[in-house]
């Protein structure tokens, strides 16, 4: 087996004062990776788990330790050796920590035995609290398509309390009078492709390959699927929202992904078109604020 560091005393990686263990071998490559130097198998850390045992044996004889935290690379790339040190681990602490890549449905049951908590699946940079991304309240979709992404916010603020959606998705508001004034956008130009915005948004993903973000927009702006969406909202008091299983069930054509992207180049043209209009129109309102403040 492989592996790389064995510290005492970790107080960062779980409770109290534990052992370290950092695996070698990750096959991942995730972007902002604390450990890259610890993505290949290096035969200076060749050893075996009964060698790491020791170590750590010898350390408990003059020493608390509270638990283990076994991390990498990814300990699941060596998964023999790592059940073979978590059986002996146990006879000095149940309170064992692993990290992993894999998520835990890609792990057979057995391989966590010994485990008192799995942290896993990949890592994400642009979920990180601290990264920013775009905060898009419904003032920020227009009527015709258009999106403000400008405005940016850490992920720790807008983690909880929002709709989250990726670079590429489909923004449709559900509420009334939103969804009937046609309010809806592709979400393009999100600060770390990230956007979190208001709950009266319903989210589409295209299928890549399949389905063209532009196309599935465009299709949620026929005056036929707003008519449809209009007779089954649902609500009381004026909150009326369109039920998410009229998305779920609603059927489109879908012409070949080629001509999904051409449409694509045609929309992306008459958006940039708007662009103009729209920056015309503040300038012209400017004016004329000028002209109304001096006459
Ligand atoms: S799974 Fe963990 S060790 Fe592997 S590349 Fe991703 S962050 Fe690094």
């Amino acid at each position: 087996m492989y592996v790389a560091r064995v510290l005492y005393p970790i107080e960062v990686l779980g409770p109290g004062k534990r052992v370290g263990i950092w695996f070698c071998g990750c096959p991942r490559r995730c972007k902002g990776c604390s450990n890259p130097e610890l993505w290949d198998f290096q035969e200076r850390y060749k050893t075996t788990p009964e060698t790491v045992f020791e170590i750590i044996k010898s350390v408990s004889l003059n020493h608390t330790i509270d638990g283990f935290t076994i991390t990498g690379g990814d300990p699941f790339y060596q998964p023999e050796e790592l059940k073979r040190l978590l059986i002996m681990l146990k006879v000095i602490s149940d309170d064992i920590i692993v990290y992993t890549g894999y998520t835990r449905e890609e792990l057979q049951p057995g391989d966590l035995k010994n485990i008192s908590v799995l942290i896993d699946g990949e890592y994400i940079e642009e979920l990180n609290d601290n990264s920013l991304v775009s905060f898009v309240p419904m003032p920020a979709v227009s009527e015709d398509g258009l999106i403000d992404c400008s405005d940016v916010k850490p992920y720790a603020e807008v983690k909880k309390g929002f709709t989250y959606f990726a670079e590429g998705d489909v923004l449709f508001a559900k509420i009334t009078p939103c969804m009937e004034n046609g309010k809806g956008a592709v979400a393009q130009g999100l600060s770390n492709g990230i956007g979190a915005g208001s709950t009266e948004f319903h989210v589409l993903r295209p299928i890549e390959g399949v389905s063209n973000p532009y196309w599935l927009y465009i299709t949620t702006r026929f005056d036929s699927f707003r008519a449809e969406a209009r007779k089954v909202m649902t609500g009381t008091g004026g909150q009326l929202r369109v039920p998410i299983g009229f998305l779920e069930n609603y059927p489109i054509s879908l012409p070949p992904i080629s001509l999904q992207a051409e449409f694509e180049v045609i929309v992306q043209q008459s958006d940039k078109s708007k662009l103009i209009i729209e920056d015309t129109k503040n300038l012209v309102r400017r004016i004329l604020n000028v002209y109304r403040s001096r006459f």
